[in-house]
């Protein structure tokens, strides 16, 4: 079996992770459970940077000055605890304050002493504290540090041991020539060999006076600047320093996944520092983009800020554990772009993806199982139109996985999702299960869904483990969990199955307030949206109510307005002998294509209204809260197109 070896950035433990460094292990533990579904033997690395000055500050803030370690301890409990409410699956937690991870620094300063590549100087210049980096005048703004511009960095002159890293300027530039793929998105790559063209200087490899640190071997009196130390980590997990034979076992590291800032660090000094020992460059760097909090960096001193243990227990779905904010952070955002994340957001994918889209899938399928072969789902023919769309699926994903487009890899899976959907509001089971002649359509219909909801939850699996694996049980799925491998993601037309009803997975979160959205208020009509509750002589007799004529409806057809946010052309059966015609402001709600198949109510005897050059027949019932994208009302499948509300 082939091995992967993968990591995570380790994190100062100073302050709680937020969710912006929780989306980095997130995505990290999707592309590891990927790559155990995919076969491979995969060994997934997490930890904490613990030799930090801004850690050793924390800890005598916190009562710890002398026992740092003991405060690094309590912290390693936070981060773990908030990483496993997330699942991710690491299979190693590494501390730089453990003893293999002295010996593995230990070992490659000495490699690189003897190689000639480490010499002493003095350093004098720019230190961000924060940042624990060296900072050349250049690229101060304002004499501020850029990433910290309410730190005034400090002036240091002091000895150092310098890294000969201007030597590896040329093998860095081979290296990016030879192995294009080493520093993925091409954008930051593309930044690195911009670096890499204007010079490299020699890099401070260690700091004066300090207690906190690994010593240097060959100058006990200085300890190993941080980054440096740092770096090390990857290679101390699997055995560097302590167990010859693992490190040949396990490295190079297939990939770093990293955020986009430190990538010089991982592309150009990692790579260097190796070398000098002599051993060889990780195989792979990612560095994804920044995640956002309402468009505005996420700090907590800015009170932007998201603890990660809320969003895995979000309070309009506390019971749904982590797999939202997973399919969130995959789904939400492309894979090395910056992303943004408001609760609002959340609030409004989980009821568009998870409960109304994949969670009513499930239901129906296993409802109608239940209710029309009592629950056994068994193999008619060969598959009709799901089938291809499940391998074109299979092979949009595996192509987006491998290439880290976890966005991409999720969209293929949701591709099958959706087709599912409609596959089922075009065959209408309910239909064919009144007719004892159509016995056989009904075992094929019911079988095909099944098989599709299957191979979308092995798909998925990734991103949501514990979501996909109930999936599989309801769906009665031969294989589950751990033991599953991408194959088992090909559609299969034989064996039967025994489906298991359960309660809605993601209830949907039920809006604040009830407003009926107009389509005609395309300009919004504030006074309307304001307006009081109605008073007591405001209330209407039933003659009145009366009036209005709600019919139930199927979406047959669904378009995006090309000049308008927010609404959708429908055309929905009502029974009648057309389709009808309604624009709907529905489209911050949802995507034309989830609504096909549909079946909704609307108000049928309203006067025909001309809208942006169509003319629309009906208004569609959906209800928003204030700030909350549109939720269609829905009517139950079985009721036929026409049928009168009221
Ligand atoms: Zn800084």
């Amino acid at each position: 079996m082939s091995r992967y070896y993968l990591t995570t950035a380790i994190d100062y433990v100073n302050s709680r992770p937020h969710l912006g460094t929780a989306y980095e292990k997130v995505t990290a533990d999707v592309i590891a459970r990927y790559k155990r579904l995919a076969g491979f033997d995969v060994h997934f690395l997490m930890g904490n940077d613990e030799h930090s000055q801004n850690v050793f500050k924390k800890a005598s803030e916190e009562g710890f000055h002398n026992n740092p370690v003991a405060y690094c301890d309590r912290m390693e409990e936070e981060f773990t605890s908030v990483w496993k409410a997330l699942h991710c699956s690491y299979d190693d937690f590494i501390r730089t304050t453990q003893p293999r991870h002295k010996a593995a620094v230990q070992k490659l300063a000495q490699a690189a002493y003897d190689a000639g590549d480490i010499y002493e100087g003095v350093y004098e210049g720019w230190y961000c504290v924060s940042c624990e980096a060296f900072k050349p005048e250049k690229d101060l703004v304002d004499g501020k540090c850029p990433v910290h511009p309410t730190l005034t960095p400090e002036w240091i002159r002091e000895k150092n041991f310098f890294f000969r890293l201007s030597k590896y300027r040329d093998r860095l530039i081979k290296h990016f020539e030879a192995q294009p793929s080493f520093l993925e998105p091409e954008i930051r790559r593309n930044e690195i060999l911009r670096l890499l063209d204007a010079g490299l200087e020699d890099i401070s490899m260690s700091r004066a006076g300090q207690s906190w640190g690994v010593p240097l071997p060959f100058d006990p009196d200085s300890v190993v600047y941080v980054w440096f130390d740092a770096l090390i980590n990857y290679a101390t997990a699997v055995g560097y320093g302590t167990d010859d034979a693992r490190f040949a076992q396990w490295w190079p590291a297939d990939l770093h996944v990293i955020g986009k800032d430190i990538t010089r660090f991982h592309t150009v000094f990692w790579p260097a520092m190796l070398w000098s020992a002599g051993v060889e460059a990780p195989r792979q760097v990612f560095g994804h983009g920044w995640l956002h909090y309402g468009g505005q960096r996420m700090s907590k001193s800015l009170g932007t800020s998201v603890d990660p243990m809320d969003a895995a227990a979000p309070k309009f779905a506390p019971d749904a554990g982590p797999d939202p904010i997973r399919l969130y952070l995959t789904k939400e955002i492309t894979y090395g772009s910056d992303g943004d994340f408001t609760w609002e957001r959340f609030e409004e994918r989980y009821n568009v993806d998870l409960a109304n889209n994949l969670g009513n899938l499930v239901s129906r399928v296993v409802s109608m199982a239940d209710k029309y072969r009592g629950g056994r789902v068994a193999p008619a023919g060969d598959g009709g139109r799901l089938a291809g769309v499940a391998e074109a699926s299979l092979e949009r994903y595996r192509t987006a996985m491998d290439a880290f487009a976890l966005h991409e890899g999720v969209a293929a899976a949701y591709q099958l999702v959706d087709a599912a959907n409609v596959f089922i509001a075009d065959s209408a089971p309910w239909k064919l299960a009144k007719d004892p002649g159509n016995a056989a359509r009904l075992d094929a219909v019911l079988f095909e869904a099944a098989e599709a909801v299957r191979v979308a939850a092995v798909l998925l699996r990734p991103v949501m483990p514990s979501s996909c694996d109930e999936i599989l049980r309801r769906i009665g799925a031969p294989v589950t969990g751990a033991a599953l491998r991408l194959d088992h993601a090909r559609w299969q037309s034989a064996g039967e199955r025994t489906t298991i009803p359960g309660p809605p997975m993601w209830p949907r979160s039920e809006p604040k307030e009830i407003t009926v959205t107009e389509p005609a208020a395309q300009a919004p009509a504030p006074e309307a949206a304001a307006a009081p509750a109605p008073a007591a002589d405001a209330r209407i007799g039933i003659e009145d109510f009366l009036k209005v004529e709600l019919k139930v409806a199927k979406v047959r057809e669904a378009t995006a307005m090309p000049k308008s946010k927010k609404l959708i052309r429908l055309l929905v059966d009502v029974g009648e002998a057309e389709p009808r015609t309604i624009l709907a402001g529905i489209a911050e709600g949802y995507q034309p294509e989830q609504l096909v198949g549909k079946t909704i109510v609307i108000v049928a005897n309203l006067k025909p209204r001309p809208m942006m050059g169509t003319e629309s027949n009906g208004m569609v019932l959906a209800a928003s809260g204030p700030g909350q994208p549109p939720i269609l009302v829905a009517a139950d499948d079985s009721l036929p197109p026409g049928t009168r509300v009221g």
